[in-house]
């Protein structure tokens, strides 16, 4: 038996004293007056036991996180039928990488890219009644908390600066693998990323990735297949160019955010969020990277 709380307790001090915090980013500028001495790292295991240290109570916008929570509910809701408008292959360019291969015919490469998200938004939006308020209440549901919301500053902040994202919307638009208006999907992309969470709802957030596709409430969400394709897609393409280091480092699928949350999991064992706002020239969070490697070094839980 691990004792989780101090081998997280060492982690957390190597980590806070590292010389490199990295960069805040900084293109969406909302973020960008973000402490980078910020760092919380939150480890819930499938017995039910949580441990805690640093920043892990104080809520920071998941980003690019939430593409796992869109892709689990499309998937809920079109089942199969998605892989005909988006590919599984990773991408090894970072996640606003605009290029004819990266959108190749119109196909994004992987859900996780930008591109990609953007396709699973159009598909939420067509098959959800109020798409923005049906979504919020799915991560409630996952996280079994109310209060969990979008963070409108920070999606009108991505709105009015996110030119490369309106880029590949248009292009996939050009493609017709957009239904609905680039501006409607648009707006409910910007909103899911704006989702603020703290890192210990986000390991709740994750649980049934790591428990078969059910919630913390025992509640079938999505099939076990479908969490077979999830943890690959996250394994492989969960941190853009950066994926075969996160996988050679850490050795769990997982996922990060720019605004420098990462959540990751070994299934049915459990779930691990970290969060500190400096990032690597990836745009990964770097004490985030740096506390998961020594995480599945010191207690030797990875997948492999
Ligand atoms: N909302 C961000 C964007 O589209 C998400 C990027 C990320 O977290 N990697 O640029």
């Amino acid at each position: 038996m691990h004792n989780f709380q101090a081998v997280l307790e060492t982690i957390y001090h190597d980590a806070i004293n590292a010389d490199d915090k990295g960069k805040v980013a900084t293109y969406i500028p909302e973020l960008a007056h973000i402490d980078k001495g910020n760092l919380g790292i939150h480890l819930r295991t499938s017995d039910g036991k949580e441990y805690g240290v640093g920043d892990y109570n104080k809520p920071f916008s998941i980003q690019s996180i939430s593409k796992v929570l869109a892709l689990s509910k499309a998937m809920s809701l079109i089942g199969e039928d998605i892989w005909e408008r988006i590919d599984v292959e990773p991408s090894g360019n970072p996640f606003n990488f605009l290029s004819l291969l990266e959108i190749e015919n119109g196909i994004p490469r992987n859900p996780l890219i930008n591109s990609g998200a953007i396709v699973i938004a159009d598909v939420l939006i067509s098959n959800l009644k109020n798409p923005k308020e049906d979504f919020l209440n799915y991560v409630r549901e996952l996280t079994g908390d109310n209060t969990i919301n979008f963070n409108k500053a920070v999606a009108h902040s991505e709105k009015v600066t996110g030119f490369k994202n309106y880029a590949a919307a248009n292009l996939l638009k050009s493609f017709k693998n957009l239904n609905n208006p680039v501006e409607d999907v648009l707006d409910f992309y910007f909103h899911q990323c704006s989702i603020e969470m703290t890192c210990s709802q986000l390991s709740k957030a994750f649980y049934l990735f790591a428990n078969k596709g059910k919630c913390l409430k025992n509640k079938l969400h999505i099939t076990e297949q479908q969490v077979k394709r999830i943890n690959a897609l996250m394994l492989t393409c969960g941190f853009y160019d950066e994926a075969g280091e996160f996988a050679f480092e850490v050795g769990l699928p997982g996922k990060s955010g720019v605004g420098g949350g990462i959540v990751a999991l070994l299934p049915e064992k459990f779930v691990i969020s970290t969060w500190s706002p400096g990032l690597n020239i990836k745009g990964n969070s770097k004490l985030g990277m740096l506390a998961l490697e020594q995480f599945t070094t010191k207690t030797k839980l990875s997948i492999f």
